[in-house]
């Protein structure tokens, strides 16, 4: 069995990012520019939005930081968000999630310009993705496909299991397989005899948020396995499969964390660059 370390692979693809920022700000341009829109003082929403701001710097990317109030109407933030669609500075816009009950995030999400949903979650890049035309594709399923992509997995012809259906990561991440040729089941909470279903998989990937549903007999002889949850269990950080089990069947498995966890600000990052590229070109 192989470990798939995604914190090195997210390295290495954070500093492909930062020379090709440089590349791209030595021959003239701007460098690009993430906006992050934060409504309220949820801690945890602090910290994610704290590390894509980081990681912007690190890339040599200009970050812009908005932080409203907790009463801050829906209404404003609309206005911002369209402030942000027009200012050439910014090529990327990510209104964290969730914003505070009074205001509905993915109703909001949708007055973010297609060309920079960063987060790749608006209904028209949704569509772009389902039509495999050019588009921003969401962070942690892109994340998936890298890893996969970096371990030289031929998803052509595979059998790929995924389990969840979530609009954030299940279906993307089940779009993605099929445009990579693979024959793709998509399985969730209404489907029968998962574990049989989990076992005919060459790429089984997990994205249901229950620590350890996916047992380590599920997996095939020679699978690989994408673990996307990310639970809490005894106060650790722990995935939805039962790892060390898994892992002795497994050919190439992702631990949690430290697996796709941390490839979801590189792709961030790497949307973002698309994005000012993008502008550019028109
Ligand atoms: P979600 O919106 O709650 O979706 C969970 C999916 O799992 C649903 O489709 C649900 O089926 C399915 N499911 C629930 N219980 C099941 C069961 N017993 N058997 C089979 N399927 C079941 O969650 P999400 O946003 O997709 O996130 C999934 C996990 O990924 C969470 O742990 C989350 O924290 C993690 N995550 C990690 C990252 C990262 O950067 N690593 C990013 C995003 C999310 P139904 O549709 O039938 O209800």
């Amino acid at each position: 069995m192989t470990l798939i370390d995604g914190k090195a692979i997210a390295q290495e693809v954070r500093n492909e990012i930062r020379d090709e920022v440089a590349e791209w700000v030595a021959a003239g341009n701007e460098a690009p520019g993430l906006a992050t829109v934060l409504v309220g003082d949820d801690p945890a929403s602090a910290v994610y939005v704290g590390g894509k701001q980081k990681a912007c710097a690190e890339v040599g990317m200009r970050g812009f930081d908005h932080r409203l109030a907790a009463d801050t109407s829906e209404a404003e933030v609309r206005a911002l968000l369209h402030q942000l669609n027009a200012d050439p500075a910014v090529s990327g816009i990510l209104l964290q999630l969730p914003p505070p009950p009074h205001i509905d995030g993915p109703k909001l999400t949708e007055e973010i310009a297609p060309g920079k949903d960063v987060d790749g979650l608006t209904p028209i890049s949704t569509g772009l993705l389902h039509k495999n035309l050019p588009g921003l594709r969401p962070c942690t399923p892109l994340g998936c496909m890298e890893l996969l992509k970096r371990h030289d997995v031929d998803l052509s012809g595979a059998e790929a299991v995924v389990v969840g259906r979530s609009d954030l990561v299940g279906k993307p991440i089940s779009a993605l397989l099929l445009q990579a040729n693979a024959t793709v089941t998509t399985a969730h909470s209404r489907t029968k005899d998962l574990a049989e279903v989990c076992r005919r998989a060459d790429v089984l990937v997990a994205a249901v948020g229950v620590a350890h549903l996916i047992k380590g007999d599920w997996v095939k002889e020679g699978a690989v396995v994408i673990d996307v949850g990310m639970n809490r269990l005894d106060g650790k950080l722990t995935g939805d499969v039962e790892f060390e089990a898994a892992a002795e069947r497994a050919r190439l498995i992702t631990p949690v964390p430290g697996g796709v966890g941390p490839m979801t600000i590189a792709m961030l990052l790497r949307n973002t660059l698309q994005a000012a590229k993008a502008a550019a070109a028109v």
